[in-house]
């Protein structure tokens, strides 16, 4: 399994609020490379897959239908330590409670639309890649 690539999205927010450059300027200014990228969008059964760990949640339908309103950005991101050093960037997940500087109390709104997604290990980095990139798009 390999250590070196993490999955975004920056999630419709982001895409709303004209937030797009300036989140993909930090995370390059970070030492991410960007490997794959696209504008793009899910279905209510896209999100629900994508998000079914969630699905006894109390915000599970909150959260669909967060991430099905409108496009998002997907990218996979290439750096040493990739996972961890992207969560550190991007910073809680509430961003009352995210770091100064992160990429979430920059940009993030609140717990529920909160501008950004970062895998949580190495093997979902992978899972999540494959569910949003064909091969031919993975540079
Ligand atoms: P992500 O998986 O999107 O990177 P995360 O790993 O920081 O976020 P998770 O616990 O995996 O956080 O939650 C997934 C997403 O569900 C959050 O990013 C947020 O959009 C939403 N969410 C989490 N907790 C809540 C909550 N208490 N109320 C509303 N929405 C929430
Ligand atoms: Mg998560």
């Amino acid at each position: 399994m390999r250590t070196d690539r993490t999955f975004t999205m920056l999630k419709p927010d982001s895409v709303e609020k004209g937030n797009v450059g300036a989140i993909l300027e930090k995370i390059t200014a970070a030492g991410f490379r960007i490997v794959a990228l696209k504008l793009t969008q899910m279905t209510v059964a896209d999100a629900e897959a994508f998000y079914t760990v969630h699905n006894e949640r109390p915000f599970f339908r909150e959260l669909v239908e967060y991430m099905t309103r409108g496009a998002i950005v997907v990218a996979i991101l290439e750096k040493d330590n990739a996972v961890e050093d992207f969560r550190s960037l991007i910073g809680a997940t509430n961003p009352a409670e995210a770091a100064e500087g992160t990429i979430r109390k920059l940009y993030a709104a609140s717990i529920g639309e909160n501008a950004v997604h970062g895998s949580d290990s190495d093997e979902n980095a992978e899972i999540e890649s494959q569910f949003h990139f064909s091969e031919r798009e993975i540079f």
